[in-house]
C-alpha cells in the first residue's frame, strides 16, 4: 500500500469523527516521525501529549515485549507481580496519595474520580471551571466546558456547574455543603494552555477542605514531566484528594489512573472495576516508563528545555503573537488570528504542532527533544509566526 492508498482506505471507512491529515506515519524515534516514504517530521504533538519519553523509547519497547510473551491480561482480583510494582512506584511519586485505581485512558480516570467523589460524600454536585477539558465520555464531558464537545449529547450527567478559572471569589460561591467536588485542570490544555495560579489552587485546597469537599485534580496532560515536575501541582505544594492521570503513564500504552488520599472512602469491592485495568502488560510498560522518567530525569529536562525554548519564543517580534505562556514543556502561542494557517505552515516545514481552541499554536514536544530540534523548532516558528494569514486561509 502506497501512502494514497492507505489514506483513501482511512477516509473511506474511518467513523468520521476526524479531520484526516495528509500524511501517513509509519516509524517514531524520539522526537522524530517518518513517513512513508522515510521523510523525517519533528513531532512537538507527542501524540496529545503521550509521548513524553519520546517514540520507540528502548526500555519501554523491551518490557513491552518482554511482557507480551509473559502474562498480557489479569483481572484486578488476582494480584500481579507487574502491577504490585507499579502501585508501589506510582504512589512513591506524590506524598499523601497511597492508592490506586487503574484504567485505560484520560476520560476513564475523571470517570473514576467523579464516581469515588460521589460515593465518598453522599453529595451529587461538581464545579468545574470555564474552559475546562476533562474528556468525552458523559461524567468528563459534563465536567468539560466547551459547547463544541456538548453539543447533541444533552442531556449530561446532572450536578455539574462551571465557574470562571484562576477566580477564587467565583469558587468561594460556588461551592457548598451538597458539593461532592471541584475539579481542575493545573495548567488548562484543550482550552488553550492557561496556567492556574497557586493562589487559585491554595485557595481550591482550602475551599474544599472547609465545604468538606474534595479537590480532583487532572493531570491528565500536565502529568508525568511535562510542566518541569512529576506532576504539575506538586509546584504548588497542594496536595489533592484524587489525582487523574493517563496519556503518558505507560510509554504510549493505553492507560489511565486514579491516585487517592485518605478522604476518599468507600470503596468497597464491586462499587468499580475495569476489564482491562491494571492488566500486566501495561503495568510493566508504566514501570518501565516511569523507571526511564526517573533515570533521565524527565522533569528536570522539560524544566530547562522549556525555558529555553519560551526564551527564544518570547524573543520573536512578530505582531501577530498576543502572548506566549505555559510551563515546562507546554506551551501555547496565542496568535491574533487563527491558529490553523500557521499550524499548516509549519507542516509544510515538517513540523507537527497542536492548536487549543481556535487561536492558541500548543506544543507539547516529546521532553527528550534535542536541543538542537528545539532550534530547528525556534527557527521555523520565527520564520512561520512573523507571516500574516488570511482568516479565509484557515481550514477550520
Ligand atoms: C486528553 C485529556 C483527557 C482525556 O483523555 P483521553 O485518554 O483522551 O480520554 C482528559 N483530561 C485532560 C486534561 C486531557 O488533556
Amino acid at each position: 500500500m502506497n501512502a494514497q492508498e492507505i489514506i483513501a482506505i482511512e477516509n473511506k471507512f474511518a467513523a468520521g469523527t476526524y479531520a484526516k491529515q495528509p500524511i501517513v506515519f509509519v516509524r517514531g524515534q524520539g522526537a522524530s516521525l517518518f513517513d512513508a516514504d522515510g521523510v523525517e517530521y519533528l513531532d512537538c504533538s507527542s501524540g496529545h501529549g503521550v509521548a513524553n519519553l519520546g517514540h520507540a523509547h528502548p526500555r519501554v519497547a523491551e518490557a513491552i515485549a518482554r511482557q507480551a510473551s509473559t502474562l498480557v491480561t489479569l483481572f484486578e482480583t488476582f494480584p500481579n507481580d507487574q502491577r504490585a510494582a507499579l502501585m508501589k512506584k506510582i504512589t512513591s511519586l506524590v506524598d499523601g496519595l497511597d492508592r490506586v485505581f487503574f484504567c485505560n485512558s484520560g476520560t476513564e480516570a475523571v470517570e473514576a474520580a467523579l464516581k469515588f467523589a460521589r460515593l465518598s460524600k453522599g453529595r451529587a454536585e461538581v464545579v468545574a471551571a470555564m474552559r475546562a477539558f476533562h474528556g468525552r465520555t458523559f461524567g468528563s464531558l459534563s465536567a468539560t466546558f466547551n459547547k463544541k464537545y456538548r453539543r447533541g449529547f444533552e442531556p449530561l450527567v446532572p450536578g455539574f456547574q462551571h465557574v470562571p478559572f484562576n477566580n477564587i471569589e467565583a469558587l468561594e460561591k460556588a461551592v457548598t455543603n451538597q458539593t461532592a467536588a471541584v475539579i481542575l485542570e493545573v495548567v488548562q490544555g484543550e482550552g488553550g494552555v492557561y496556567p492556574a495560579s497557586a493562589e487559585y489552587l491554595q485557595a481550591a485546597h482550602r475551599i474544599c477542605e472547609e465545604r468538606g469537599a474534595l479537590l480532583i485534580v487532572d493531570e491528565v496532560q500536565t502529568g508525568f514531566g511535562r510542566t518541569g515536575r512529576m506532576f504539575a501541582i506538586q509546584h504548588f505544594g497542594v496536595t489533592p484528594d484524587l489525582l487523574c492521570c493517563a496519556k503518558s503513564l505507560a510509554g504510549g500504552l493505553p492507560m489511565g489512573a486514579v491516585l487517592m488520599g485518605e478522604r476518599v472512602k468507600n470503596l468497597t469491592p464491586g462499587v468499580h472495576a475495569s476489564t482491562f485495568g491494571g492488566n500486566p502488560l501495561a503495568c510493566a510498560a508504566a514501570v518501565a516508563a516511569l523507571t526511564a522518567m526517573e533515570e533521565e530525569d524527565l522533569s528536570a529536562q522539560a524544566a530547562a528545555k522549556g525555558e529555553y525554548l519560551m526564551k527564544k519564543l518570547r524573543a520573536i517580534a512578530s505582531p501577530y503573537i498576543r502572548e506566549v505562556r505555559g510551563m515546562g514543556l507546554m506551551i501555547g502561542i496565542e496568535m491574533k488570528q487563527k491558529a490553523a494557517p500557521y499550524l499548516k505552515a509549519l507542516q509544510e516545514r515538517r513540523i507537527i504542532a497542536l492548536n487549543a481552541g481556535m487561536t492558541v499554536i500548543r506544543l507539547l514536544p516529546p521532553l527528550v527533544i534535542t536541543y538542537e530540534q528545539l532550534d530547528c523548532l525556534a527557527e521555523a516558528l520565527t520564520e512561520v509566526l512573523s507571516t500574516a494569514f488570511e482568516a479565509d486561509e484557515a481550514n477550520e
